[in-house]
């Protein structure tokens, strides 16, 4: 069954729901621009779940970015995608993010205002919907840095401790 032939048949199953923090903005990292609905799980793999009554489908907002990241994934829950987008976008910009977006040869004001600038709205989008470990009661997520590595702490949902190298 192809993406048009699936969305016929289980597109009406979807329900509309913002499971985080804030309506129109992307629900896994927060921003306001691109902004696309995206099925959990995938319309593609509904056939999948659809029997399934302890996966919910929802259409929730996220941005161009995180929804191409998620896309045909098997990742059926809203916290899969959740953490595997904030894995995909730690690898991705690992190296901007121990350099502070700082890749340049022009060192100008102007390039280190737009340089912490980016750094400061990658930060946010890693870190938006991520609650301070010390705020958490029984699931903990949190950012490190040490040294050159990035890595999301976690225990609860995802029990394991994830790293992204340089
Ligand atoms: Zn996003």
């Amino acid at each position: 069954m192809d993406r048009k032939q699936s969305m016929a048949v289980y597109n009406s199953l979807y329900k509309k729901e913002y499971p985080l923090i804030q309506d129109e903005v992307c629900q896994c990292c927060g921003i306001t621009s691109d902004l696309q609905i995206d099925h959990c799980p995938a319309i593609t793999t509904a056939h999948l779940y659809v029997r399934n009554n302890n996966i919910p489908f929802i259409k929730i907002l996220l941005c161009g970015e995180c929804n191409r990241i998620a896309s045909n994934r098997l990742l059926p829950r809203f916290t899969e995608r959740f953490f595997t987008i904030k894995e995909k976008l730690l690898e991705r910009y690992a190296k901007d993010l121990v350099n502070e977006f700082r890749d340049g040869i022009d060192y100008s004001d102007n390039y280190l205002i737009e340089a912490d600038k980016k750094f400061e709205l990658m930060l946010n989008r890693i870190g938006f919907g991520l609650l301070r470990g010390n705020r958490l009661a029984n699931h903990t997520y949190f950012l490190k840095f040490h040294g050159n590595r990035l890595s999301i702490l976690g225990s609860g949902l995802h029990s394991s401790s994830r790293q992204t190298m340089m």
